[in-house]
């Protein structure tokens, strides 16, 4: 665990790479699991994310803290910053 930005970590850009080769997949994480989004088995979750907020940072796999008002919902990774959303009713 450290916080060395990495090419994944979308506040980091280098200039000499930037446009010349194309941007490291990035690595992405199951919002509601935690788990790798490449891998197969989200089903349940996609499911879950229509009705409930997210978990986890889907960039960095941090929990997210969670706010929610109504059907609205504001989730803040502590490095990544806030999103929001509403689920379905
Ligand atoms: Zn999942
Ligand atoms: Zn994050």
């Amino acid at each position: 665990m450290s916080d060395i930005p990495y090419a994944a970590d979308s506040g980091y850009s280098d200039p000499d790479t930037l446009g010349a080769i194309p941007p490291v997949v990035a690595a992405t994480y199951c919002a509601h699991c935690g788990r790798s989004a490449n891998k197969a088995g989200h089903s349940a979750c996609t499911q879950a994310l229509a009705t409930t907020p997210p978990t986890y940072c889907t960039t960095c796999r941090r929990e997210l803290a969670v706010t929610s008002e109504g059907q609205q919902w504001t989730a803040t990774c502590k490095k990544h910053g806030e999103s929001s959303g509403s689920v379905a009713a």
